[in-house]
């Protein structure tokens, strides 16, 4: 792996290979497994509450001398709390995303934490640039969860972003392979962020029947939905049958939330109820075939890299 990579740079890390942060799934285990083997785990703060957040990050601190990062979802309700506990707890890393970029990057980077910005869209990653922060990831459509309401593939979004700014880009939506990485490198980025692939992990905090679901999936079991509040990738289940039967009513925005009641993530992600529970996954679980340890796909989607990048010189 090439040395002079700006991520691996930035972050002081081997590869430019990053975990996203994820709601029910990525706590201080999966953080620092893949934070110990050689690329940046991040410790998904969204689902959170402050103690357990600091519990996570002192935890994640004893399982690796490495880098790790914090994701911080601005929607967040305590949202001071958690920045408060960040710097108290000295993490050096901070993605933060779904929120305006100006509010926090400054006073971060104050503390001498780097700042990266998760952004859907050319405007928003100019945005972010201007913004000051360190690094920005643009992610694609193809991705799991939160996702931007313009259905930017990442295959068009990475390239232009990479047109319009400056700063160290990293790509994420639908990257789960070596052959997938190159794929974003040559299109602009200088890393990866892989969320879905790092979820089919004995590491991954999330219930076993989610995992488990996600093996099973194929091309086309997921879907992205209710636009209308937050839109959403997940994997059409029976809750997201209920929101269809809605949507056939022409529902207002008020049933929409209501419908979707409170912890529907938690239900199905954490708690594993894949009925009831909303399940979050990019369109990429449809290449993912079996759970393993966060290492073991480090080391062979590296691997696959390397092997792909010989075989186009070839071409
Ligand atoms: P952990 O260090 O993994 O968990 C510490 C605390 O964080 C616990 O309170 C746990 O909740 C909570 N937690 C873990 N991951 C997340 C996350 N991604 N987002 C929000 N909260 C999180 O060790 P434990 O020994 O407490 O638990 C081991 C694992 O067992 C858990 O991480 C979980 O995957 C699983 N578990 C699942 C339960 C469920 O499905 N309801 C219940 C208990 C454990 P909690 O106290 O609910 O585990
Ligand atoms: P809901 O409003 O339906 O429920 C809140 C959930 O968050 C509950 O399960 C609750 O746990 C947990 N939680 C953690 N910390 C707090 C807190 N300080 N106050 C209240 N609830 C808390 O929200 P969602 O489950 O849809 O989303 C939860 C969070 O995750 C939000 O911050 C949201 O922005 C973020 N999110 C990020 C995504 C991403 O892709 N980046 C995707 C989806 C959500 P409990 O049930 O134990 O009370």
């Amino acid at each position: 792996m090439a040395t002079n990579n700006k991520i691996t740079q930035l972050f002081n890390i081997e590869y430019p290979l990053i975990q996203a942060g994820m709601i029910w799934a990525s706590g201080w285990k999966l953080a620092s497994a893949v934070s110990n083997a050689g690329g940046l785990g991040i410790i998904g703060s969204g689902s959170m509450y402050p103690d357990v957040l600091r519990e996570h990050i002192q935890k994640c601190k004893k399982a690796t001398d490495k880098p790790f990062a914090v994701n911080v979802p601005m929607l967040y309700p305590e949202i001071d709390k958690i920045m408060e506990i960040i710097i108290e707890e000295d993490v050096k890393i901070v993605f933060t995303s779904a929120g305006n970029p100006k509010t926090w990057t400054k006073h971060l980077q104050e503390h001498g934490i780097k700042v990266v910005h998760v952004v859907s869209s050319v405007k928003f990653a100019m945005k972010s640039e201007e913004a000051g922060v360190d690094a920005v990831v643009a992610e694609g459509f193809e991705a799991g969860g939160h996702n931007g309401r313009d259905e930017t593939t990442t295959f068009t979004l990475i390239p232009m972003v990479k047109e319009k700014i400056s700063i160290p880009l990293i790509a994420a939506g639908g990257i789960a392979t070596g052959r997938g990485m190159l794929a974003a490198m040559v299109l602009g980025a200088d890393a990866v962020q892989v969320g879905s692939r790092f979820v089919a992990t004995p590491e991954a905090s999330s219930h076993k029947n989610f995992k488990e679901m996600v093996v099973k999936a194929k091309e086309g079991d997921t879907v992205l939905t209710l636009k209308e509040l937050a839109p959403v990738r997940l994997l059409k289940n029976k809750f997201y049958e209920d929101v269809q039967n809605l949507y056939a009513k022409a529902p207002s925005k008020e049933e929409l939330i209501e419908l979707l009641g409170r912890a529907r993530a938690k239900k199905g992600m954490f708690e594993g109820d894949l009925e009831e529970g909303e399940l979050e996954i990019g369109q990429i679980s449809g290449l993912i075939h079996d759970i393993k340890p966060a290492a073991e796909i480090v080391k062979e989607m590296i691997s696959e890299f390397e092997s792909a990048k010989k075989e186009v010189a070839q071409l």
